[in-house]
């Protein structure tokens, strides 16, 4: 079926510079659709080598998309190269023009001569619209159903641009490329294990068949991918008749059933492996797909209409950050402090100077106290505090590098856990913030 190869244009992506991010997100969106990828290519700034890229990428993919090199400078290559590859000659296109002077005059500045070449596209190219920037990307279909995508290298320009005007197109070549397409579904985890996790569903594991399952650790985390393979229903054709894809297999019709249907039925399947999983693992799946935990604790607590403040040692304001990450935060969240000195647990948060002796800084008792304390300074209906020894130094035989205690008090009274992180002072802090937002979310 059709195949396709990314080429990434930059010196920088070559030098090091610039982490290539969009080969990454490239392929990933191409697999959903089903699109095989065998060749990333990475060029940089320079003519001949670009042509020469692209003509290798044309003479063995379908598609081929080209990132980066659509700005106004001189280094910027791509539409020249693929038009001389393609042997399409540039044309300007007085809407493209047009809207980009429009872009310029909305901020207030003058047009430099260099981005009225970005009003250039190869003949017969459908321009693919840029709502972030100057530049619009393009599609060209040339020489029998092969493909240029050209798309500009800013991220927050390109992923729009894929995830929008570029859909109707990657459907129509997943359905040349076998009409599959890969839907995904992620369970979030939080508080036990990945073993764990694997030796709870270890049938479900031994089972999958249609829907398969994957795990991934992160930060304290567990994510279980669930995944199947979907037919394509027919649809339309971008620019072109409505209609079933005239490269498709026509073998549809008759005995098997209708895509449809059997997308129907694939969906069916990846929710009740879903549902499965969610009776089997409780509280512990606290979100799906791109919800992160601080969003469900800000859900919760704007739904109950209640507070919090925090109080952070070790984590030094990682919780109030993951907080604050959420929009619409300032409905629930009051403060948070940092006190890292003990003087400071003293004075911002009233902890007692005879408890620090007693027990140190890094302590149950010193948990509590600061997030009874941090509540009871913001009137909040919880407080939440972290202290422990994020390393290298600082670890005793008895509370050893990584100890870390997380605290919630609220109207009930207070909680606390004592954890034991491996890693480094990075890691240390991250897991003692994530183990601080999931004994909230408890
Ligand atoms: P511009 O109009 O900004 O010049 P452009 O289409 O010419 O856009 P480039 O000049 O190639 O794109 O790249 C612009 C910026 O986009 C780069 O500095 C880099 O930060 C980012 N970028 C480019 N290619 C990639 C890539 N493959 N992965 C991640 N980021 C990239
Ligand atoms: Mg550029």
């Amino acid at each position: 079926g059709l195949n396709a190869e990314i080429v990434c244009v930059g010196t920088e992506l070559l030098l090091g510079e610039t982490l290539n991010t969009h080969a990454a997100f490239l392929s990933q969106r191409l697999a959903e659709y089903g699109i095989d990828v065998y060749h990333h290519v990475t060029v940089g700034d320079n003519p001949a080598r670009l042509e020469a890229a692209l003509r290798q990428a044309a003479g063995r993919a379908g598609v081929v998309i080209v990132t980066g090199g659509l700005g106004p400078t001189g280094d910027d290559l791509t539409r020249e190269a693929i038009a001389r590859v393609t042997g399409r000659p540039l044309v300007l296109d007085a809407g493209v023009l047009e809207g980009i002077e429009r872009y310029f005059a909305a901020r207030g500045r003058s047009m430099a001569p260099g981005n009225r070449k970005q009003a250039l596209f190869p003949a017969g190219s459908a321009i693919l619209p840029n709502p972030n920037g100057t530049a619009p990307g393009f599609v060209l279909e040339w020489e029998g159903g092969r493909w240029f995508v050209a798309l500009p290298g800013p991220p927050r320009e390109l992923r729009p641009m894929v995830d929008g005007p570029l859909v109707p197109y990657l459907e129509r070549w997943s359905r040349r490329a076998g009409g599959m397409r890969l839907v995904r579904r992620v369970l979030r985890v939080a508080g036990l294990g990945e073993s764990e996790v694997e030796h709870r569903l270890a049938d479900l594991f031994a089972r999958q068949q249609r829907v398969t399952l994957a795990t991934y650790a992160r930060d304290g985390e567990v994510h279980l991918r669930l995944a199947a393979k979907v037919p394509l229903p027919p649809g339309a054709e971008p620019g072109g008749a409505p209609g079933r894809d005239p490269g498709a297999p026509a073998a549809r019709a008759g005995a098997s059933p209708s895509p449809e249907a059997a997308a129907a039925s694939a969906l069916a399947e990846l929710e009740a492996v879903a549902a499965a999983i969610r009776q089997r693992l409780g509280i512990h799946v606290y979100g799906e797909d791109d919800q992160t935990l601080e969003a469900v604790v800000g859900e919760l607590l704007r739904r109950r209409a209640e507070t919090v403040a925090v109080a952070e040692s070790c984590t030094a304001g990682r919780v109030a950050d993951r907080l604050t990450a959420v929009p619409g935060s300032s409905a629930y969240f009051l403060a948070g402090v940092v006190a890292y000195a003990n003087a400071a647990k003293v004075l911002a948060l009233g902890v007692s100077p005879h408890d620090l002796a007693a027990h140190g800084a890094v302590s149950e008792v010193v948990a509590r106290a600061m997030a009874a304390g941090v509540r009871r300074m913001f009137g909040a209906h919880w407080g939440v505090a972290t202290t422990g020894i994020a390393g290298p130094g600082g670890g005793t035989p008895e509370k050893p590098v990584g100890t870390v205690y997380v605290a919630v008090a609220g109207p009930g009274g207070s909680r606390v856990e004592r954890h034991r992180f491996l890693g480094d002072r990075d890691t240390v802090k991250t897991r003692s913030a994530q183990a601080a937002l999931l004994l909230l979310y408890r």
